[in-house]
């Protein structure tokens, strides 16, 4: 079995629509992929309906915006009822933190010499509900100032450059909290990437377990190099933790993140199963 836990479309800042990335799915040999989109379930029903077409497992999933002590961090929730009405409000807050800030970006790229809208970066966005910073890059990239998203990212847009603009997002322990709450299950995502390394100590994650139970970590993740991998193999080890591995694809959008870059191994798909099961949950729900 080859499983592909984290994935996105074009619903959030992929570039593939969520049927494409099904069809993709297939062609790179996969049996089994989640959509995480960031903060919203909206490609959902697409995915799951061209997986039975296909004959490949659509998982339900989400990408989370969280942040621990004002540094943004990712946290993907699986098994989930989409209808949870708590859940629902926070992503819906999340989204609107996404909007409220276009504008504030459009006119800070225009202060540095880029001069940009809000509508061309609504535009970029297409018909996206969850618009995020690569669909400025986007932009970016239709006024040529930028050759791409990385370079975009590279010199303006990363969280220390002179382009990016803080939004909202949910409280690290209440998100997982409210995954929980609606029967999911939550694991950080790649939590040793660059920006969230010196947060997300070894001591956090384990006080993550004891205050939130938290259920697991993304260990194999293109952002984290093979003493990274076994370090934090070693972490999941020790502290009980699902132990996940996929390849974030964003389609054309994200260079070196090919679908099955990394993989789940079938055993910790099913400890994911047995936790969303325990809170009511179900990781393979219609
Ligand atoms: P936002 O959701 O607005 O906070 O933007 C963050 C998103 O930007 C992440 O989910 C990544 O998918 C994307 N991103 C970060 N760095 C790059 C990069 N170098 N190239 C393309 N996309 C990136
Ligand atoms: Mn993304
Ligand atoms: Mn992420
Ligand atoms: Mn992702």
């Amino acid at each position: 079995m080859r499983i592909d836990l984290h994935t996105h479309s074009s619903v959030s800042d992929g570039t593939d629509t969520p049927s494409a990335l099904v069809l993709a799915a297939l062609a790179a040999g996969l049996d089994s992929i989640a959509l995480t989109d960031h903060d919203t379930f909206d490609g959902v029903p697409e995915a799951k309906e061209a997986g039975r077409r296909a004959g490949l497992t659509v998982i339900a999933g989400v990408e989370m915006s969280a942040q621990l002590d004002g540094v943004s961090v990712h946290l993907l929730g699986y098994g989930m009822d989409r209808r949870n009405r708590p859940l629902l409000a926070e992503l819906a807050l999340l989204r609107e933190g996404r909007v409220g800030r276009v504008k504030a970006m459009a006119d800070r790229l225009t202060e540095l010499g880029m001069p940009l809208t809000e509508a061309e970066i609504v535009a970029a966005a297409k018909a996206s509900p969850s618009i995020g910073r690569p669909h400025v890059a986007d932009a970016m990239v239709a006024k040529g100032y930028v050759a791409d998203r990385d370079e975009a990212f590279r010199d303006w847009l990363a969280d220390d450059k002179p382009g990016y603009v803080h939004r909202y997002s949910c409280e690290l322990g209440r998100a997982i909290d409210l995954l929980h709450a609606a029967g999911g299950v939550a694991v950080i995502a790649h939590p040793w990437s660059r920006s969230t390394r010196s947060v997300l100590t070894a001591e956090v994650i384990s006080d993550l377990v004891r205050d939130h139970q938290l259920d697991g970590i993304e260990v194999d993740h293109q952002d984290h190099d093979a003493d990274t991998r076994s370090l934090l193999s070693d972490l999941a080890v020790r502290l009980g933790l699902v132990r996940t591995g996929s390849s974030d694809h964003h389609g054309t959008g994200k260079v070196g993140f090919p679908l099955g870059a990394n993989l789940t191994r079938e055993t910790a798909l099913g400890q994911l199963r047995r936790l969303s099961a325990a809170r009511g949950g179900q990781v393979e729900q219609v």
